[in-house]
C-alpha cells in the first residue's frame, strides 16, 4: 500500500519503513508534489498532527498520515511538550534545544539546592520525562488516529551517536544508563513512542484493508 508520510526528516522516514515492513510504499510529499512546509500552529500534538495530515490531503489527494512528537520534561511542568522542535528557536536545530533542556534542567537544580540551603524543605528535582507520538492516518477521507509514548529520563549529558532530535539526552527505562542515541535503531525501535504509535496503525491497516479491500 502507498502511503504519503508528512515528514522531511530522513530519520523518521527510514523508521517508519522499518516498522511498518514490506506492505507498504512510503514516500515524501515532495514526491506527490507538496515540496513546501506543511503547517504546524497547533495548541496540542493531537492538533498538529491532524493539521498536518489533512494539509497534506487536501493538496495531494493521496492516503497520507503525519505525526507530532513532543518531549514532556516533568520539572519544566511539561515542556517543551507542543514546542519540542523549536524549544530553543525557530531554527530548529536539536543541539541547541537539548542544551536548553538541560540547562533548565540545571536551573531548577539549583533552585531547589539554594532553596535547602535557606533551611527550606526540597523535594529531589526528577528528571522524569516521556515522548508522545500522535499519528493522523487519511485513509480514503477519513480520519484515524493513533498515539505511543516512551517514559525516561533527561541525562546529565549528552551520549551517543545513533537517532536524531533529543536522543542523545534521553534515556529509556528499557536500557538503564544508556540513551536512545546509545542503542541501536532497531532496539530503539521496538520501544519508542513512534513505533508504538506507527504499529498501531499498521495493525490497523492490516486488521481493515487486508487482501481485497484495497484502499
Ligand atoms: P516532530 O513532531 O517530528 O516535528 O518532532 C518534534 C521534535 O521532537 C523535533 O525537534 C524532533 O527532533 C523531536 N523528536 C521527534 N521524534 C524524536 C525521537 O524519536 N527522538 C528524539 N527526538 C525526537
Amino acid at each position: 500500500m502507498k502511503l504519503v508520510f508528512a515528514t522531511g526528516n530522513s530519520g523518521k522516514l527510514r523508521e517508519a519503513s522499518e516498522i511498518l515492513g514490506e506492505g507498504f510504499e512510503l514516500v515524501t510529499p515532495a514526491q506527490v508534489g507538496v515540496p513546501e512546509d506543511i503547517p504546524e500552529t497547533g495548541k496540542t500534538l493531537r492538533a498538529n498532527s491532524i493539521q498536518k495530515a489533512q494539509y497534506l490531503y487536501d493538496k495531494s489527494g493521496s492516503n497520507c498520515f503525519a505525526d507530532d512528537t513532543g518531549l514532556e520534561v516533568d520539572a519544566l511542568g511539561g515542556a517543551p511538550g507542543v514546542y519540542t522542535a523549536r524549544y530553543a528557536g525557530e531554527d530548529k536545530d536539536f543541539v541547541k534545544n537539548m542544551d536548553k533542556v538541560l540547562h533548565e534542567l540545571e536551573v531548577v537544580a539549583s533552585e531547589a539546592r539554594m532553596a535547602s540551603s535557606l533551611g527550606l524543605k526540597v523535594k529531589p528535582v526528577s528528571r522524569r520525562a516521556r515522548f508522545k507520538s500522535v499519528i493522523t492516518l487519511i485513509i480514503n477521507g477519513e480520519k484515524h488516529i493513533f498515539e505511543g509514548s516512551l517514559e525516561g529520563k533527561i541525562a546529565y549529558a549528552k551520549s551517543g551517536n545513533g537517532g536524531f532530535g533529543y536522543d542523545p539526552i534521553f534515556m529509556p527505562d528499557e536500557y538503564p544508563g544508556q540513551t536512545l542515541a546509545d542503542i541501536t535503531e532497531e532496539q530503539k525501535n521496538e520501544i519508542s513512542h513512534r513505533g508504538k504509535a506507527l504499529r498501531a496503525m499498521g495493525k490497523w491497516l492490516a486488521d481493515n484493508f487486508a487482501e481485497g479491500r484495497q484502499a
